[in-house]
């Protein structure tokens, strides 16, 4: 029965509960957060927009999403807020150890093959798997992704786009990597720079 001192009772359980998982994820995101910022001195990531990723969870008319209202809900009450304060966190991290986290337009880096260039549709066959119509390379997508937007970051690291501030921030080491403009082929990556 609602408003009854059971059903008050409950609320403060339930009150409690989301309490101890809360600290329990804030004590995950900042070990992680100290970690990446102990061992890289530059990090890319993508520019994640994080309302795109709640409406996910409904899927698509072709592709329903499964427990569409656990999901959403899930999602707009923890996992939304989780990123950004697990990035806030990590920005914060690396600029106290004179480290610097570079935001990259997340376009296409899932599907445009690091080795070749190419980018199509069709090199993203499924979530986990990526292979270039191309040239044949195969890698999990997540690598994939990842290696396009460290490689993007970096030319927008050697080409300035980060403007005067974030330019002069970033490691010398930069310099040697070649500005390719628009396109996408392929150009040497620099291993991470450690401290
Ligand atoms: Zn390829």
């Amino acid at each position: 029965e609602k408003f009854s001192s059971n059903w008050r009772k409950a609320q403060r359980e339930v009150a409690k509960l989301h309490q101890r998982i809360g600290n329990k994820r804030q004590d995950f995101i900042n070990k992680v957060a100290l970690d990446l910022s102990k061992k890289h001195a530059m990090i890319y990531r993508e520019d994640l927009r994080i309302k795109n990723m709640t409406a996910s969870a409904a899927g698509t008319v072709e592709e329903p999403g499964h427990n569409v209202a656990q999901k959403s809900g899930l999602n707009r009450a923890i996992l939304d807020q989780a990123w950004g304060k697990f990035f806030q966190r990590l920005e914060w991290k690396c600029e106290q150890r004179g480290g610097q986290v570079i935001k990259v337009a997340p376009q296409y880096t899932s599907r445009i093959c690091p080795i070749c260039g190419y980018e199509s549709k069709e090199n993203r066959r499924s979530q986990a798997s990526f292979k270039c119509m191309a040239c044949g390379y195969r890698e999990n997508a997540d690598v994939v992704g990842a290696r396009n937007i460290k490689v993007r970051g970096q030319r927008m690291s050697a080409c300035g786009e980060l403007g005067e501030v974030g330019r002069a921030q970033v490691n010398r080491r930069m310099e040697t990597v070649h500005c390719a403009g628009q396109q996408q082929e392929p150009i040497e990556v620099i291993s991470g720079v450690s401290h």
